[in-house]
């Protein structure tokens, strides 16, 4: 166990531009350079002397570090010029699938609710369109499940009423076999393709070359991307992250020695796994001051951080 510091990374997701979408929470290079200057440039450290100082255990309450996680295109093209004007060093968590031309679901699916329709609410009103016509009752986890929207997922304060209705539906009613079948007959009924949504989400393994290059560092996140890793069995949740430390060791040339966990699922098992393979240095996705391992640094979503700033503005 390490001493309890408030030092912490922040983690961020999408960016947007003419070409990028501004999906929800996408944040632009302007954004990102404001932001950087809210929180003092000074303060953020690059990711290999996070990674000194975490080892040492001599990070200090104020040290901060910028994490990307899942390899997304958007953060090379947009985040990384304004990186290095900054001269700012990020880790890079990246779920290897995508090098092996799997096309994972979940991206493309919130590219297509952002590029296809005028909101998400727009959306979600199709969406639920699709579902009453469902004709595969049994693939429904349960069907008779019932909404209250004054209980469900009452702890996230900022989703919406529709948001939570559709998470409902998706995880409570429908499960993850009919969702895909509703979601890909969407995709098919407008005349799109997963693989031309897919184009430009990821980095190839060009752009994570060129970033462990120019000494940013890229670490773990598993090789699908599972919401849920803990519902895996040890052999599973074994494999993820054997393979993903197999290619990005075979991509940049040499192994590994931090990760973050994908929707911040983890258990023991999780933790064995990532020892035996040598990696160091591990994140959460939340903040919690908690005492912890080596595996379980907090972050700060910068969503809180563009709030915070946008607060100081007002
Ligand atoms: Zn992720």
């Amino acid at each position: 166990m390490i001493n309890i510091s408030r030092a912490h990374g922040i983690m961020f997701h999408h960016f947007c531009d003419d070409r990028h979408p501004r999906g929800q929470g996408a944040i632009s290079a302007d954004e990102l350079a404001a932001m950087i200057r809210f929180l003092g440039q000074d303060r953020i450290l690059s990711a290999q002397e996070w990674m000194r100082r975490a080892l040492e255990n001599t990070l200090q309450p104020d040290d901060l570090c910028f994490t990307f996680d899942d390899g997304l295109r958007c953060q090379y093209e947009i985040a990384r010029p304004v990186l290095e004007d900054f001269g700012i060093k990020a880790f890079w968590f990246v779920y290897s699938s995508i090098l092996e031309g799997s096309l994972e679901r979940m991206e493309i699916y919130r590219y297509f609710r952002t590029t296809h329709f005028a909101d998400v609410d727009d959306f979600y009103a199709a969406f639920f369109d699709a579902v009453i016509t469902i004709k595969h009752s049994q693939r429904l986890r349960d069907p008779h499940a019932r909404f209250d929207p004054r209980t469900y997922l009452e702890n996230v304060a900022f989703y919406s009423e529709n948001d939570r209705h559709f998470r409902f539906v998706r995880d409570e009613v429908l499960g993850p076999a009919a969702y895909q079948w509703i979601m890909d007959s969407m995709i098919e009924r407008m005349g799109l393709e997963l693989k031309e949504l897919a184009a430009d989400l990821w980095m190839d393994a060009a752009a994570l070359r060129d970033l462990h290059a120019t000494n940013h560092v890229i670490g773990l996140h598993s090789h699908t991307h599972p919401t849920r890793i803990v519902r895996m069995t040890d052999a599973e949740q074994t494999r993820e992250y054997t393979d993903n430390h197999s290619i990005l060791t075979r991509v940049i040339g040499c192994p590994p020695l931090s990760m973050s966990h994908p929707c911040n699922s983890y258990n023991s098992a999780t933790l064995e796994v990532l020892r035996r393979l040598g990696i160091r240095l591990g994140f959460r996705a939340n903040l919690t001051y908690e005492e912890r391992s080596e595996l379980e640094w907090p972050r700060e979503d910068h969503s809180n951080v563009m709030r915070a700033l946008e607060e100081k503005a007002a």
